[in-house]
C-alpha cells in the first residue's frame, strides 16, 4: 500500500519500503513506504496549510463527513476484518468485533463536539474591570500528530483521530510498522468520505526515524502518542523543545488483587479473559501481576489453569479460534526471554510457556516474589500470569504501588469497604472493582499515573485535550 500525503497515495521519495508479514504464516502480506524526511516535510507543509480551512468548515459539515466515513466501514467490514486478522495474527471473530468501537467513537465524538462550549466570565468580579465583558472560546490546536502502537490499532486510531478532526485540527498519523495496513485503508476511507487530503494524512516507516522527526517538529502542535514508556519519554523530550502539547498513554504492569472472600471462579474468569484471549494478552491496561491471598491461592491457580487449558489456540482465520499469535516472532521470543529471566530469579513455570514461531501458549509463573523484576517494572506484553501471594490488604497495596507504572488496577472482594480502601490507595489511572483492569469504556477518562503517561482520553475529555481556550475581552463596553 501507499502512504497518504496531501491527497495522493504516495511512495517514499527514495523508493524505500518496509515489509508487512502475517505472523501466523510468515507470509509477506504487502509493503508500505519507508517515509523519508522529504516525505514528512511535504506532509507537514500540507497540514499546516490545510487546517485553517477545515477549522472554518461548519461543524455540521465536518460531522456529516465523519458520519459518512462510519457508514463506509460497514460496506467494507469483511475486507477490513480479514486484513486486521492477517497483519496481527488476531482471531477473525475478534477482528470482526473490533470495528464496532471505530463506529461508536467517531459517531460519539461528532455528537460530543456539539456540546463543546466555551464560557463567559461573571461580570464585575474585579474592581476596575466592571465595564468589561470577557468570554473564552475553544479553538483547534493546529496540526496533531497521532502515533499508534501495534496492539490496538483501531480503537486507538479512533480515540485520537476522531476528536482531533471533529475539533478542526489537521491530523498526521504514524501507524506501527507491524500492522499499518488496516489503518491505511481507514485513512483512504476518510478521504473518500470527504476529509480533505491535506487535513488527514498518514506516513509509514520506522518510528525511531520518521516518528521521532514528526514528534519533534515545531509545526506539530500536539503529539498524541500511545506506546511504550521508553518511547513516550523520548517524545515528551522532543515535543518540549517546541512547547508542543503531548498526550501520552504508556506502558503498564497492572495488579489484580484477589482477596480471601472473593468468588474464585469469577476471579479466575476475569484473569484469563484479556490476559490470554484478547490480542493474546498484548494490552496496556490488562492485569499483568496477579496478587492472590494466601488462603485462596491453590483454588485460584487450579481454576485459572483449567480455564487456560480450554482456550482454542490456532489459525487466526478459523472462526473457532480464540487465541492467535503475538504480533511477531520476535515479540514472542521477547516474552519467552522475560519468562526465562523470571525463572532464573526463582519463579516456577507451572503451566504453558511454549513458543512456536509467533505463537506462545499462556504461561503461569508461580512463587513470584517482590524481589523479582516482573513484580515491579518489567512489563510483559503477552499471555503470562505471574502469581504473587499476600496476607494483608496493606501488603497488597504496597506491592501494587511498587512500580514506575500506574495505568490500571483491579480487585475482587465482596467487601466494598476493602474495595474502596484499595481504590483510594492504589496509584493508577483506573481501578476496577469486581474485575481486572482490562476495562476501558468509551466515556471514561482513560490514562495513566506515574510513568504510565499524562493526559486523558475518552468521549468525556478528549475534545478539551485537542483544543485550546482563547480569552476575548470587550473592554469598556458595559
Ligand atoms: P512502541 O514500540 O513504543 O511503538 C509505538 C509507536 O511509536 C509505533 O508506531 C512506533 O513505530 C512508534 N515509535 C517507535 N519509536 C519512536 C520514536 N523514537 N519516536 C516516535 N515514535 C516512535 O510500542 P508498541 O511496542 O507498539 O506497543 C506496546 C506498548 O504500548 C506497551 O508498552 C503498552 O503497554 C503500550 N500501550 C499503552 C496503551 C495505553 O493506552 N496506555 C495502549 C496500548 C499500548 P514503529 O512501529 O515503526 O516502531
Ligand atoms: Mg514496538
Amino acid at each position: 500500500m501507499k502512504m497518504l500525503i496531501n491527497g495522493q497515495r504516495t511512495g517514499a521519495s527514495d523508493g524505500g519500503v518496509l515489509e508487512v508479514c502475517n505472523p501466523a504464516t510468515g507470509a509477506l502480506l504487502d509493503t508500505v513506504p519507508a517515509a523519508t524526511a522529504a516525505d514528512l516535510e511535504r506532509a507537514l507543509t500540507a497540514a499546516q496549510k490545510g487546517w485553517p480551512a477545515w477549522a472554518g468548515t461548519p461543524l455540521f459539515e465536518r460531522g456529516a463527513i465523519l458520519r459518512r466515513f462510519v457508514r463506509s466501514i460497514d460496506e467494507h467490514n469483511e475486507e477490513l476484518s480479514l486484513l486486521l486478522c492477517r497483519e496481527m495474527g488476531k482471531p477473525i471473530s475478534e477482528a470482526r468485533n473490533d470495528f464496532g468501537s471505530v463506529k461508536h467513537l467517531f459517531n460519539g465524538f461528532v455528537e460530543a463536539a456539539n456540546q463543546l462550549t466555551g464560557m463567559t466570565m461573571p461580570l464585575g468580579v474585579q474592581e476596575g474591570r466592571e465595564k468589561d465583558f470577557e468570554l473564552a472560546i475553544r479553538e483547534p490546536l493546529g496540526v496533531v500528530a497521532c502515533i499508534i502502537p501495534f496492539n490496538a490499532p483501531l480503537v486507538l486510531f479512533s480515540h485520537k483521530v476522531a476528536p482531533a478532526l471533529i475539533a478542526g485540527n489537521a491530523v498526521i498519523v504514524k501507524p506501527a510498522s507491524d500492522d499499518p495496513l488496516v489503518l491505511l485503508r481507514l485513512g483512504e476511507l476518510l478521504w473518500e468520505a470527504g476529509v480533505p487530503g491535506d487535513v488527514f494524512q498518514m506516513i509509514t516507516g520506522s518510528g525511531a526515524q520518521i516518528g521521532s522527526l514528526l514528534a519533534g517538529d515545531p509545526r506539530v502542535a500536539k503529539v498524541s502518542f500511545t506506546g511504550s514508556t521508553e518511547v513516550g519519554l523520548a517524545i515528551a523530550r522532543a515535543a518540549a523543545a517546541n512547547m508542543g502539547h503531548t498526550g501520552l498513554e504508556l506502558g503498564g504492569n497492572a495488579p489484580f488483587v484477589v482477596m480471601a472472600d472473593a468468588d474464585i471462579d469469577r476471579a479466575a474468569a476475569e484473569a484469563a479473559a484479556g490476559r490470554a484471549t484478547y490480542v493474546t494478552g498484548q494490552i496496556c491496561n490488562v492485569a499483568k501481576r496477579f496478587l492472590i491471598h494466601r488462603s485462596v491461592k491453590a483454588a485460584f491457580t487450579a481454576n485459572l489453569i483449567d480455564r487456560l487449558q480450554k482456550i482454542i489456540i490456532g489459525d487466526p482465520e478459523d472462526p473457532a479460534t480464540q487465541m492467535g499469535t503475538l504480533i511477531s516472532e520476535s515479540a514472542a521470543r521477547e516474552v519467552e526471554r522475560q519468562v526465562a529471566h523470571t525463572v532464573s530469579q526463582g519463579a516456577k513455570l507451572i503451566y504453558g510457556g511454549v513458543r512456536s514461531g509467533a505463537y506462545y501458549t499462556p504461561a503461569v509463573l508461580d512463587e513470584v516474589t517482590g524481589a523479582m523484576d516482573i513484580a515491579h517494572d518489567m512489563e510483559v506484553f503477552g499471555p503470562v500470569f505471574p502469581l504473587l501471594t499476600f496476607d494483608t490488604l496493606e501488603e497488597a497495596i504496597d506491592l501494587s504501588n511498587d512500580t514506575i507504572f500506574g495505568l490500571g488496577a483491579g480487585i475482587m472482594t465482596g467487601d466494598m469497604s476493602i474495595a474502596l480502601r484499595f481504590a483510594m490507595a492504589v496509584q493508577a489511572g483506573s481501578v476496577i472493582i469486581n474485575g481486572q483492569s482490562f476495562y476501558r469504556s468509551f466515556m471514561m477518562p482513560f490514562g495513566g499515573y506515574k510513568q504510565s503517561g499524562g493526559g486523558r482520553e475518552g468521549l468525556t475529555v478528549s475534545l478539551q485535550e485537542v483544543t485550546q481556550l482563547k480569552s476575548i475581552v470587550f473592554k469598556n463596553v458595559l
